[in-house]
């Protein structure tokens, strides 16, 4: 690992071509300033992707990365730290990729608690496909495709995370630079599944919960006297649908990761060089 890494190290030749003004450059920001804080470098940096606006991050960052299949980052997040422990990981989606499609996935990686971190890049739309309601919509959101509002509660993140056992539950707005970058470097430094849900606002596809709104309502819990580490204050503020929160929310500071548990098999020149074939004429045997 490197001392001297700068967050623009991270930054790959691509020019984004998110909308502009869209959150995720805020939050691409703060994730390639946290990886730079927290001391380490592209070449040791493993970005995994779902689909969705937020699934190009991976082009726009310059480290290791794999831009996945629909809701399926984090199994593959999983894989990608479990094969190299050595590795900074970090997976990255939506809400719709990470609370629909790939809701089953979130769940259990969290139970799993394996060491990396996964933002999602909660818009409260699908914005790729030009605007329909995602689960963490409000109930009266109109889309074109639900013009009176998808007429069910939305999804709240946090309240999965922690009662699927969740050790780190956090959030952040985009455009808070300083504490948006703070919080993910939090993430990344937990021992275990550091999950920051981060506010990250469609400046296209959603005119309710934009940016303005954020900055009216958004509450830091650093300017309250919230203890991350206390369960049942972590609960309180998890189920309290009158404000929205920025911070860490929950944290157990006894959380040990997966791999630390219960061990990784790091030489990978263990696995027999036939494995592959042997691999393939099983598949062929089933199909
Ligand atoms: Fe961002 Fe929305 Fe544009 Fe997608 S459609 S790039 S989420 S502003
Ligand atoms: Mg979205």
């Amino acid at each position: 690992m490197s001392s001297n890494v700068r967050f623009t190290d991270f930054k790959s030749d691509k020019q984004p071509t998110w909308c502009p003004g869209c959150g995720d450059f805020g939050t691409m920001n703060g994730i390639m300033k946290a990886l730079a804080n927290s001391g380490t470098d592209p070449d040791n940096t493993f970005m995994v992707a779902g689909i969705g606006c937020s699934g190009k991050i991976g082009t726009y960052m310059h480290s290791y990365a794999i831009h996945g299949v629909h809701g399926r980052s984090l199994p593959v997040a999983a894989g990608v730290k479990l094969a190299n422990p050595d590795l900074t990981v970090v997976a990255a989606g939506g809400d719709g990729d990470g609370y629909s499609i790939g809701a089953g996935h979130f769940i259990h990686a969290v139970r799993r608690n394996v060491d990396m971190a996964y933002t999602v890049m909660d818009n409260r739309i699908y914005g790729l496909t030009k605007g329909q309601a995602s689960p963490t919509s409000r109930e009266d959101f109109e889309t074109s495709t639900t013009p009176e509002g998808p007429k069910q509660p939305p999804v709240n993140p946090l309240a999965l995370s922690l009662a699927a056992g969740g050790t780190f539950i956090a959030q952040s707005f985009a455009t808070d630079h300083k504490r948006h970058a703070e919080i993910v470097q939090e993430a990344i430094e937990h021992d275990g599944f550091g999950f920051v849900n981060v506010f990250s606002p469609c400046v296209t596809f959603n005119d309710v919960d934009t940016y303005d709104y954020f900055r009216d309502n958004l509450v830091d819990l650093a300017d309250t006297d919230h203890d991350p580490t206390d369960y049942d204050a972590a609960k309180e503020k998890i189920l309290d649908s009158s404000k929205e929160y920025e911070g860490v929310i929950y944290k157990d500071e006894s959380s040990v990761s997966y791999e630390e548990k219960f061990g990784v098999d790091q030489n990978m020149s263990d696995i027999p060089s036939g494995a592959p074939d042997d691999a393939m004429d099983l598949v062929r045997e089933f199909y």
